[in-house]
């Protein structure tokens, strides 16, 4: 069973190295707040390590619009898992009291990217209190720093990784459409995120292809219809069941 992890959590350890943490020290090479080395012996003992089951993980990716999250709660429905949105998770930290509030809601606002460590924090936060070992993380990565600080930090790599494959002109229409009230949903917005997303993104959805891990999507149809190319994906995979 997925037990929550007792006393000091990873994220707390991450903000403040301790003589348990060698790992970790504040100097900074790499352009992460802390320099971080790979220290497996540590992660296997603490944190999301040290609980009874390895966490299984598939990122979900795919431009704004594309229908990560429309797909994540079919997902979570049929197959159990725990659905994490870096957005939402960012767009929750900024509603609460943090320190990177501003920060958050000016670089949303402008479709660029969260610095890596603060969105990887927000991640493995949510990963250390869940009681399911099973987790989808949507809208993450969305650069090559980014996947790489999250393999860095947490020291796992995803199992598998969705690409929800959709034209530009579907997903503008998509987005203008929605009318969640988002603050991003306009239409400078969106042309930035659309350029972020080919640029920074793109890289990603290779490099998970390139080791055999990438289930492309057509996301061009009804939820359902979509839903019906999802789900092999995870028949296929015994563990995801
Ligand atoms: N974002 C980020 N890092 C992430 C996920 C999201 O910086 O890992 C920011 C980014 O500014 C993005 C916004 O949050 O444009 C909204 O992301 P979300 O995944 O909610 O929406 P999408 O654009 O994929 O529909
Ligand atoms: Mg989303």
């Amino acid at each position: 069973m997925w037990r929550r992890a007792t006393k000091s959590s990873l994220f707390l350890r991450l903000l403040k190295p301790s003589k348990h943490n060698a790992s970790l020290s504040q100097s900074s090479t790499n352009g992460f707040p802390f320099h971080i080395h790979t220290h497996t012996h540590f992660q296997e003992k603490h944190g999301i390590f040290s609980k009874e089951v390895a966490p299984f993980i598939t990122f979900v990716l795919g431009g704004p619009g594309s229908g990560k999250g429309t797909q994540c709660a079919k997902i979570v429905e049929t197959f159990g898992f725990n659905h994490l949105s870096a957005g939402d998770l960012l767009r929750r930290e900024m509603d609460s009291d943090s320190e990177y509030g501003s920060m958050i809601l000016n670089t949303i606002r402008e479709g660029n990217i969260v610095p890596s460590e603060v969105t990887v924090k927000l991640i493995l936060r949510e990963m250390e209190s869940s009681d399911n070992h099973k987790f989808l993380i949507d809208g993450f990565p969305r650069s090559e720093e980014n996947r790489i600080a999250f393999e860095k930090i947490s020291g796992v790599e995803p199992h598998m990784v969705l690409f929800f494959d959709c034209p530009e002109e579907e997903m503008v229409k998509r987005l203008l459409s929605r009318n969640q009230g988002r603050i991003d949903d306009n239409i400078d917005t969106i042309k930035n995120r659309l350029k972020v997303f080919e640029a920074l993104n793109l890289p990603v959805v290779e490099y998970y292809a390139k080791r055999g891990k990438l289930y492309r999507i057509n996301a061009v149809g009804t939820a359902d219809e979509i839903f019906e190319q999802v789900r092999p994906a995870f028949e296929a995979c015994e563990v995801a069941k």
